[in-house]
This record gives C-alpha cells, sequence and structure tokens, in this order.
C-alpha cells in the first residue's frame, strides 16, 4: 500500500484547541467534495458547498516531501521535520479529505517512530483507530457520520445551521469564513464574534497560522 502524498511541513497548528503547537502535518492528496479544479467548483459545490471556497491545494503530490510512499516512508520522513531528538512528536494528517486513504497502518506507521496521530476530517469517510486526537470539521450538504471525535470545528457560512453539528464533539469552535478581501474578513469575524458570545458553547477559532505567517 502506498499514499499519495500532496505535501508535509513542519509548522505550528493554528486552529482549534492544539492552536500554538508544534506539529508536522501531512497532506494527503485528493478530496471527496471538489476535485481541486477551479472549473469544477460549482459543480462540486452540489457535494459540498466548500467547494466554492476552497483555498487548499490538495491535488497531485509535486508539494514539499510529497509523492508516493509507504506508510513506513511516510514517517520517516516525518521524523526527519521533527526538530527534536526525542519527546512528543505530533502529526496532523489533513487533505483534502485524509480518511479517503488513512488506515491503521499508516497510524501505527506514525506512532511507532513517536507520534501522536491527529485528523482533520470532513467527516464523511471512516477514523481508524489508534489516532489520538479528532478533528471534525463538516461540510453540508455532505453529513458527517457519527464516529468518535474530540472536536468540532465549522465554519460560520450564511444558510447553515451549525447547531446541527454542536453535538458531535465535546469541544465546538467555530471560524469565521476566510476572504482575502479586507472589509468582509472583518464583516465575517465580527459575525462569529457576535454568534459566539450569543451561543457561549461555542468557542471562537481563528487561523492564526495565516496571521503569522505559517503554513
Ligand atoms: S472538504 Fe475541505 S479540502 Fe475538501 S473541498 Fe471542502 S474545504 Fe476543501
Amino acid at each position: 500500500m502506498t499514499y499519495a502524498v500532496k505535501e508535509m511541513f513542519y509548522t505550528l497548528q493554528g486552529e482549534g484547541a492544539h492552536a500554538g503547537t508544534p506539529a508536522v502535518f501531512v497532506r494527503l492528496a485528493g478530496c471527496n467534495l471538489w476535485s481541486g479544479r477551479e472549473a469544477d467548483r460549482e459543480r462540486d459545490a452540489a457535494k459540498g458547498t466548500c467547494a466554492r471556497w476552497c483555498d487548499t491545494d490538495f491535488r497531485g503530490t509535486d508539494g514539499a516531501h510529497g509523492g508516493r510512499c509507504t506508510a513506513s516512508d511516510l514517517a520517516r520522513t516525518a521524523v526527519s521535520l521533527w526538530p527534536a531528538p526525542s519527546g512528543v512528536r505530533t502529526a496532523v494528517l489533513t487533505g483534502g479529505e485524509p480518511t479517503l486513504q488513512l488506515d491503521a497502518p499508516l497510524v501505527d506507521a506514525l506512532v511507532d517512530v513517536g507520534f501522536r496521530v491527529h485528523v482533520e476530517t470532513n467527516g464523511t469517510g471512516h477514523v481508524p483507530s489508534g489516532v489520538h486526537w479528532v478533528t471534525v470539521s463538516p461540510k453540508p450538504p455532505a453529513a458527517p457520520r457519527l464516529q468518535r471525535y474530540d472536536e468540532v470545528k465549522a465554519v460560520l457560512c450564511d444558510g447553515h445551521n451549525v447547531e446541527q453539528w454542536a453535538h458531535l464533539a465535546p469541544l465546538c469552535y467555530l471560524q469565521p469564513l476566510w476572504s482575502a478581501d479586507d472589509a468582509t474578513r472583518s464583516e465575517n469575524l465580527q459575525r462569529c464574534i457576535r454568534y459566539v458570545m450569543e451561543h457561549p458553547h461555542w468557542r471562537l477559532s481563528l487561523q492564526t497560522h495565516k496571521m503569522i505567517g505559517l503554513p
């Protein structure tokens, strides 16, 4: 079994409960809600409206440390990106949609070399056992399956009832929709702040990595 990896990089987790903590990000290639091609955005919005605004490049294997690799090769590369020879290491499996490829042998390979394994999923796929932390970021109309999640990370978008996801995990984070336009970004942030203050079972999550210029 080999895995299609778009890129791997060492950075700080920017969002949710682990914001600010160092992690090796493993971006697995491909997503089930958008092909990743500009021309397909409107067509694929029927599967996930996030296809209209997704800004992640998850196509192909041409990024830093990307390629097709076995579980042990991937784990070895992850270790090589970690700056310290020992101590707790964190690997964040993301995408695209990581559950399209993530399986128990890949989790085991990362755990064997000392990683805690975190997964960021849209909730449509099965998360294998052995994963230490699962973040679900629902992308309607695709419904998240019922399984163990540790945190929900919802994006406040027009027409989305985020309350339908509040039961999925003990921690609920709400993020403003990102925009390259300063005025729209600020408006989205204010709306998100208001929502959290009026619905205190949510917490505000910001894409802090973008604010500080990290990938
Ligand atoms: S599920 Fe995530 S990676 Fe896939 S299109 Fe939506 S926002 Fe992008």
